[in-house]
C-alpha cells in the first residue's frame, strides 16, 4: 500500500490545460493576464476589494507589515500557537513579536489576552485562523478599535473558512494566504495579500515592486524614489491557482467531508478534542487535528511511530513558538504550551477515501486502549 500522505494538491485536467497554455503563450504581451485573471477570481471569492498575488504568504506579510506601517521596535501581538512564517515577517523588520496564549476551544488567540499584553508601543496585531478555525473577530476588531491598532488575518491555513457568514482574511485590515502544496488550493508556491483599503492596497503595490511608483512625478521606466521588495508570483503559478480557485467550493466541500468522517469515526472516544467549528463559524478543516486531554496520558512519539509502521503520514501540532532557542519562553501560555505536546495533524489530502479514514482510525483507538 502506497503511504498516506498528510496532504497533497488535488491537480485535475483544467490545472494542466491553464498551466500549459500559461507555458506556451503566456509570454510577452501576455506575460501577467494568469495573474490578473487570477487576482480577479480571488477578489471574488473572498469578496475583498484588492489583491495582490506574490510569491509566497510569508512575503505577503511583509509586504503587509510594511504597509500597515510597522516599525523597528514596535510591538505585534502574535499568537503563540503558529507556524513559524507567521511571526518571521516580524522579525525582518526589526519589530518585536508579543506572544499571546490561545483559547481552549479553538486554538485560536484568546482575545481577553490580547487586551492585557498591549502597551503603549503596541502597534499591530497578527491572528492566525489556525487549521481552518476561526479566530472571534468581533471581539478582536473592537479591542484593536478600541486601541488604535491594526489587525493582519493570517489566513494561511483559513482559506474557505467564514466567520458569521464573511470570508477569513476580508475582515481586518489586511489579510494573507498561502498557495503552498500543502494548502487547501496550491500555487505550487506562492501567496495572496488581500484588503479593502485603497491605501494599504497601493503601498503593497508599491513595495512589491521595487519601490516604484507609477503615480510619482518624476517616474521613469527605471526611476525609484525608496527602495522595496520583489515578492511577486510568476504567470505560470498564476495559471495554476485559477484553476484551483475555481474549484474551491468543491475542494473545501471534500475537505468538510473529510472532517466529518474522522468525527465519526471518533465520536464517544473521551480524552480526545477535534477541532470542530464554533456556532460563528464555518471551517474549511485545511487540516483535522486532534489534542489529547490529560487524562490519556498519550505518548505522541510512540503514536507516530505507530503510524509510520502503518505508512500513515501525520504531524505533530506546531509547537509553542516562544519555546524555539531564538525566543524568551512566556511559559504563562499555558493552553499552548498543552496543546503544542499533545496535539497531531491527522491526513486530510482531497483523494482520501472514506476507508482510508476508518483504517487511520483504526489503528488510533487502539493505540489509545492499549497504551
Ligand atoms: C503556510 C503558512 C504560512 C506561510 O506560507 P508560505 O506561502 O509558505 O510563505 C504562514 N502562516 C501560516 C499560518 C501558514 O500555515
Amino acid at each position: 500500500m502506497d503511504k498516506i500522505q498528510i496532504t497533497q494538491p488535488s491537480i485535475t485536467q483544467l490545472e494542466i490545460d491553464y498551466v500549459n497554455d500559461a507555458v506556451t503563450n503566456g509570454w510577452g504581451a501576455k506575460c501577467y493576464d494568469y495573474i490578473y485573471k487570477f487576482q480577479d477570481a480571488f477578489s471574488n471569492y473572498i469578496g475583498s476589494d484588492y489583491c495582490l498575488a506574490t510569491s509566497s504568504c510569508t512575503g505577503a506579510i511583509h509586504l503587509g507589515l510594511m504597509a500597515l506601517g510597522i516599525k523597528e521596535g514596535d510591538e505585534v501581538i502574535v499568537p503563540e500557537s503558529t507556524w513559524i512564517a507567521s511571526v518571521e515577517p516580524v522579525m525582518y523588520i526589526g519589530a518585536k513579536p508579543v506572544f499571546v496564549d490561545v483559547l481552549k476551544d479553538t486554538w485560536c488567540i484568546d482575545p481577553k489576552k490580547i487586551e492585557e499584553a498591549i502597551t503603549p508601543k503596541t502597534k499591530a496585531i497578527i491572528v492566525v485562523h489556525l487549521y481552518g478555525n476561526v479566530c472571534e473577530m468581533d471581539e478582536i476588531m473592537g479591542i484593536a478599535k478600541r486601541h488604535d491598532l491594526k489587525v493582519l488575518e493570517d489566513s494561511a491555513e483559513g482559506l474557505g473558512s467564514e466567520y458569521r457568514g464573511k470570508k477569513c482574511g476580508a475582515i481586518g485590515d489586511c489579510g494573507v494566504f498561502s498557495f503552498h502544496g500543502t494548502k487547501t488550493m496550491t500555487t505550487g508556491e506562492g501567496g495572496m495579500l488581500v484588503t479593502n483599503n485603497k491605501e494599504i492596497y497601493e503601498k503593497v503595490s508599491v513595495l512589491n515592486d521595487h519601490g516604484r511608483n507609477p503615480k510619482d512625478p518624476e517616474n521613469k521606466t527605471f526611476w525609484m524614489r525608496d527602495y522595496g521588495y520583489k515578492y511577486k508570483m510568476a504567470n505560470i503559478n498564476a495559471a495554476l491557482g485559477l484553476a484551483q480557485i475555481s474549484r474551491m467550493d468543491e475542494l473545501v466541500e471534500k475537505k468538510r467531508l473529510i472532517f466529518n468522517w474522522y468525527k465519526e469515526e471518533l465520536s464517544g472516544n473521551e480524552g480526545i478534542q477535534l477541532n470542530e467549528e464554533q456556532e460563528y463559524a464555518f471551517n474549511s478543516y485545511w487540516m483535522p487535528t486532534i489534542v489529547f486531554l490529560k487524562p490519556l496520558n498519550i505518548n505522541r512519539e510512540l503514536l507516530f511511530s505507530k503510524f509510520q509502521s502503518e505508512n500513515i503520514d501525520s504531524r505533530p501540532f506546531f509547537l509553542p513558538l516562544s519555546s524555539l532557542p531564538m525566543f524568551d519562553s512566556v511559559k504563562e501560555n499555558k493552553i499552548s504550551y498543552q496543546i503544542g505536546y499533545n496535539g497531531i495533524n491527522l491526513p486530510s489530502h482531497h483523494a482520501l477515501k472514506k476507508s482510508e479514514i476508518a483504517a487511520i482510525c483504526d489503528v488510533l483507538r487502539k493505540f489509545i486502549l492499549t497504551n
